[in-house]
């Protein structure tokens, strides 16, 4: 059904025209009683939406997807993908679809993509269908990452659908509107490649190039260049991560991007004790993508990536391994040199002080949280307090009191600068027990909670009065999340 909505809003098929055989045209599913329980209004305004015809009965159809404009082709989008380091050569769109690309006031086209909008040919055994409560869980935490300045989807809006949703237990039913750079990922590729049609991977290809990487055309070598340009963007991707305690949890190649944003929110959460060996997935038993192996993980999927491209790399499929191992080696030292320059921030050290002093000094003291177990982002603010001369905050969060000691006094010798340190280390971060309370009061009906939380972590590095416990460490002990809801 087609009711036409506000004629300003214009929904291009840029994706759904260059790549056909990529993009299934797909209607949502109607909703019996939606009802609109989040929207970003300044994520509106940056598309050039009116966030009040958003809120009207028209606006909420476009967001659940059953009133689009008119020209616009919404499709399910086929990609492959590991998962888990086994290859899925059909996934696609199960429960998603393209609306299609919206163009902001600053000209950059975005895809506007529903999640849970129903069936698909891509849906296998599955319903098509998102509940309340993880649609809520992206939303907290892609905005979270937003006000953290680290590239990611947004979440424009989530919707209640009014549908009764089979999980666990029978669970509200709902729509997230997320809008990306695009849904290119290194699956999309895999499943092309797959396709054994050279011309259609050279057009996706040359799409991601024009939307992603423009720079690449101009080099000698385009394709060379895209990958690399890809392994830098995802090199800094991980290395924003791993600085603030984030755990993806889902790292298959069908979750990895072309444009460098993270994607999916499903079992993804933040460290509270730094250990590296840290998983929350509970469908993740071997802890393939645990805190401390997400660089690797990220090498990997790239590989992945450069498997895919070779055909467009070199006529000699010899040349071509060689030129994307060679490209691929420049992962490492791209992530090494964003991480160290980010944990030069974070311990607040001068700009002029040897790289080898710096990383013992970061070394050293992740050891020490690790030994004691000490919450990541709330040391690091200690740790600020004590460039101020406050050092017992920081020593408080140890049992290793002699080392903590012999450790700050090398550290206080390079001066650091604690304004420095607390532009760079959050206060606020969306803390395990945080996101579950208020998910569980939205999922009953109460969202006074989660617009509390959200208007917290949207000035992440902003220390206020009266959010102590927005601040604190949540109860120890293993925390577990779920994907696929
Ligand atoms: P994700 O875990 O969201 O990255 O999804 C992996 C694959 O499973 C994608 O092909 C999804 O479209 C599909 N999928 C996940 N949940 C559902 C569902 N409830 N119904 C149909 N397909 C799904
Ligand atoms: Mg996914």
């Amino acid at each position: 059904m087609t009711v036409a909505p506000a004629p300003s809003v214009h929904l291009d098929d840029t994706f759904a025209r260059e790549l056909p055989e990529l993009a299934l045209p797909w209607q949502a599913d109607q909703a019996p009683d939606p009802r609109l329980l989040v929207l970003d209004d300044a994520l509106a305004v940056e598309l050039g939406l009116d966030p009040d015809w958003l809120r009207s009965d028209e606006g909420v159809r476009l967001l659940v997807g059953t009133a689009v404009p008119d020209g616009a082709t919404p499709v399910a989008q086929a990609y492959a993908g590991h998962q888990f380091g086994w290859y899925s050569p059909r996934l696609g769109d199960g429960r998603a679809l393209l609306l299609g690309e919206l163009r902001g006031p600053d000209g950059r086209p975005r895809d506007l993509h529903l999640k849970g909008s129903g069936r698909t040919p891509f849906s296998r055994g599955g319903d098509g269908l998102a509940v309340v409560g993880p649609m809520l869980r992206e939303v907290v935490v892609s905005r979270a990452m937003h006000a953290l300045d680290i590239p990611t989807t947004r979440s424009l809006a989530v919707v209640a659908t009014g549908r009764p949703v089979r999980r666990e237990t029978v669970q509200p039913g709902a729509v997230l509107a997320r809008v990306a750079a695009s849904h290119l990922r290194v699956g999309t590729f895999q499943y092309t490649r797959a396709t054994g049609d050279v011309d259609l991977l050279r057009r996706l290809a040359d799409h991601a190039i024009a939307r992603h990487h423009p720079d690449a055309a101009q080099a000698e070598q385009p394709y060379l260049a895209l990958f690399e340009a890809v392994v830098a963007a995802q090199a800094e991707l991980v290395a924003r991560w791993m600085l603030v305690g984030f755990v993806h949890g889902v790292m298959n190649t069908d979750n990895t991007t072309i444009s460098g944003e993270t994607i999916d929110y499903g079992p993804c959460a933040f460290l509270d004790a730094f250990d590296p060996a840290t998983v929350y997935s509970s469908v993740d038993e071997g802890g393939r993508y645990a805190y401390g192996n997400q660089p690797a993980a990220v090498e990997w999927n790239l590989a992945r990536f450069a498997e895919a491209l070779l055909p467009l790399l070199h006529d000699d499929q010899e040349q071509a391994v060689a030129l994307a191992v060679a490209a691929l080696g420049g992962f490492r030292p791209r992530y090494d040199e964003a991480w160290a320059a980010g944990m030069r921030a974070k311990l607040g050290l001068p700009e002029g002080l040897d790289d080898g002093v710096v990383a013992a000094l970061a070394d050293d003291w992740l050891t020490l949280l690790r030994n004691d177990r000490v919450d990541l982002t709330s040391s690091f603010r200690a740790l600020g307090a004590a460039a101020r001369g406050d050092v017992d905050r920081a020593r408080n969060l140890f049992l290793d009191l002699a080392g903590f000691d012999a450790w700050v006094q090398r550290w206080r010798a390079a001066g650091p600068d604690p304004e420095r340190m607390d532009r760079a280390n959050p206060v606020y971060v969306p803390r395990n027990h945080l996101v579950e309370e208020a998910l569980t009061a939205a999922t009953d009906g109460d969202l006074a909670p989660l617009h509390r939380l959200l208007e917290v972590l949207a000035r992440p590095f902003d220390e206020r009065p009266g959010l102590e416990r927005y601040a604190a460490p949540g109860p120890a002990g293993p925390y577990r999340t779920f994907c696929g809801t």
